[in-house]
C-alpha cells in the first residue's frame, strides 16, 4: 500500500531553493554587493529584486550586506567629520 520511495515534495524543493539561491548564487550576490549597497545608502527607495531575495534567504550575504552599508554610513560620517576638524586645527 504504502510503496512510495522518498519523494521530494514541491514544498521540500522550494524549501531548499529558498535557502540558498532564488535567483543568484552567493558567488552573484557578492559580485554585486558593493553596488547595491551603495545604491541603497545614496536612494533608499531602491529595490533590485534579486538580491532583495537572495539577501531575505541567505544570513551570510544579509550580514555582508549589512556590515557594508555600516562602513558607508560611517565613511561618510567621517568625512563629514574631519572636515571639521582641519578647519579647528588652522
Ligand atoms: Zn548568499
Amino acid at each position: 500500500m504504502n510503496d512510495s520511495p522518498a519523494v521530494l515534495t514541491e514544498a521540500a524543493i522550494a524549501g531548499l531553493l529558498v535557502d540558498t539561491e532564488p535567483y543568484l548564487s552567493c558567488d552573484e550576490c557578492f559580485e554585486r554587493i558593493d553596488q547595491y549597497v551603495d545604491r541603497r545608502v545614496t536612494d533608499p527607495s531602491h529595490a533590485d529584486p534579486g538580491m532583495d531575495t537572495h539577501l531575505a534567504g541567505c544570513g551570510a550575504c544579509a550580514e555582508e550586506a549589512r556590515t557594508l552599508e555600516d562602513l558607508l554610513r560611517q565613511d561618510a560620517e567621517v568625512t563629514s567629520t574631519a572636515d571639521t576638524e582641519n578647519g579647528r586645527r588652522e
